[in-house]
């Protein structure tokens, strides 16, 4: 069968959430995210910082399950996920910047490890590669994000970049 541009996307789009990779995303999927995070900058799960990407996560895994898990068994299987989230976050990229905020919020505070309230081209890079982007793909998309060339990633920057790569598949 012959895989479109489109289906190829969707299907990089899916991985990405099907962090362990088992056919469906659930919540421990999100949860793994958080702990490999966590893991790429050396924090743990119960600092501060920690407990926040913990909820984030939660908070992301609540939100595309309401729109995606369509027979509320807790996992979204990628025909739930080519049918619910990607048409409905398509329909409504604000609905999913404002689900994705508080994860993506948690894990820029993470990786601005000086605290200045953005992160730089290659500590984003490492939030990407920790969330299994391959090195390469990791270094350009983190590039990519940095619209402005300061080598200074923000949230607005962040949350924009992650709405649209997730809701415009065609
Ligand atoms: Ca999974
Ligand atoms: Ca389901």
């Amino acid at each position: 069968m012959a895989s479109t541009e489109y289906e190829r996307r969707i299907a990089a789009r899916f991985s990405t959430f099907d962090q362990d990779g088992n056919g469906y995303i659930d919540r421990e999927d999100f949860n793994a995210a958080a702990k490999a995070v966590l893991a790429a900058f050396g924090k743990a799960a119960r600092s501060d910082q920690g407990q926040a990407l913990y909820i984030g996560a939660e908070a992301f895994w609540q939100g595309m399950a309401g729109i995606a898990d369509r027979d509320g068994d807790q996992r979204i299987t990628r025909a739930e996920f080519v049918n619910g989230a990607v048409k409905r976050l398509h329909d409504n990229p604000d609905r999913f910047a404002e689900i994705a905020r508080p994860f993506l919020h948690a894990a820029l505070a993470v990786a601005d490890t000086d605290g200045d309230g953005a992160a730089t081209v290659e500590e984003t890079a490492r939030v990407l590669k920790a969330l299994g982007a391959t090195e390469e793909v990791a270094a350009f998309a983190a590039g990519a994000l940095d619209t402005d060339t300061d080598g200074r990633i923000g949230e607005t920057e962040i949350v924009t970049a992650f709405a649209r790569y997730f809701t415009v598949p065609e």
